[in-house]
């Protein structure tokens, strides 16, 4: 199939054009988390023939996902597939022409920087606020163009960050909020359509960076709420204070390199423990050795094991979900005993 023929609607339109079309077609970008936004980010962007997609996500696919996270299926939730693979996988077979790079990660200070270091641009498919910071010390860092969206229940906001030249995400957002303060979609909800507008949003900025078109962004942070019609737009200035990010340069986010972190999920009942360093599980091994005290199944991606009401989710790099618990003791115990790195 010619790149003419399967880009030529969007070659029509005068804001692409040829010369836009290569653009995209030579250009690389990373998608910090694929769920809801992260799906639809990715599908837009592949099909509009970014060159090359990396696709970053530390997750499986389970059945309460299906509802808006337009990539998947309920075959890859019956083969076990982490998402970013799965995604990687669908959008192969759309369009085989862009590079796609699957990455099945937690996006944490250790591994950033080697995520986004070799990309144009990074889109903002995550659920939380501490990733979000994350993402902006690396970026403004960088130097490299982000464009930050979230949704929940019916509503949804997005802005584009390009460092030093917009306020970053620290000047709009001073402290991270208090956990537990914010509302989540565990909690709430959210209407699938919302996370379209949201992500097409996104991606429509994304698509004028990559095009070098910055004078076409939107240069606000626009705010949607599907349900009541509700649209607004948020001029977005600079404080009387000295942003610790994009003006002193402090990557607080970035630097708290400490310990192993712990994290519990979303609302999900699971806590994630990480590990540091270089590990590399053997599947076969460790099933060897849970097959006595449990039920243990697992693919190339990760191992899947349940004991009483746990269920433990292994990576290869060591790092697990511990689901049925939000106990972060329980749970370094029952990694501790079972997978015991
Ligand atoms: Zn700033």
């Amino acid at each position: 199939m010619s790149e003419l023929e399967r880009y030529s609607r969007q070659i029509l339109l005068s804001e692409i054009g040829r010369e836009g079309q290569e653009k995209l077609l030579s250009s690389a970008v990373a998608i910090i988390g694929c769920g809801a936004l992260g799906t639809v980010i990715a599908n837009s962007l592949v099909r509009a023939g970014v060159g090359r997609v990396r696709i970053v996500d530390r997750d499986y696919i389970e059945p309460n996902n299906l509802q808006r996270q337009v990539l998947f299926d309920e075959e890859d939730i019956a083969k076990g597939l982490p998402k970013a693979i799965a995604a990687a996988e669908k959008l192969r077979k759309v369009n085989s022409q862009v590079e796609l790079e699957p990455i099945v990660a937690d996006v944490n200070p250790d591994n950033i920087e080697r995520i986004i270091g070799d990309v144009d641009l990074v889109m903002d498919g995550t659920d939380n606020f501490e990733t979000r910071f994350l993402i902006n010390d690396a970026c403004v860092k960088h130097d490299i163009p982000w464009v930050y969206g979230a949704v929940i229940a019916t509503y949804g906001m997005t802005m584009t960050i390009l460092p030093h030249r917009t306020p970053c995400f620290r000047c709009f957002l001073a402290e991270m909020p208090v956990p537990g303060s914010t509302p989540t979609c565990d909690m709430v909800g959210v209407l699938s359509p919302a996370v379209n507008v949201i992500a097409s949003l996104e991606v429509t900025e994304g698509l004028k960076i990559l095009m070098d078109k910055e004078e076409e962004l939107y240069g606000r942070l626009l705010y949607v709420d599907v349900w009541t019609g509700n649209l607004e737009q948020l001029e977005l200035g600079k404080g009387d204070d000295p942003c610790p990010t994009c003006d002193l340069g402090q990557f607080e986010f970035l630097e708290a390199r400490a310990g192993s972190y712990l994290t519990t999920l979303c609302g999900r009942e699971a806590v994630q423990i990480n590990v540091r360093g270089e590990v590399k599980v053997s599947f076969p091994d460790l099933a060897k050795r849970l097959n006595s005290v449990g039920q243990v199944s697992f693919n190339d991606y990760m191992l899947r094991f349940r004991v009483d009401s746990y269920e433990l989710t292994v990576f290869p790099d060591g790092r697990t979900i511990v689901k049925g618990t939000t106990d972060e003791a329980l749970a370094r115990s029952l990694y501790a005993r079972y997978v015991g790195l």
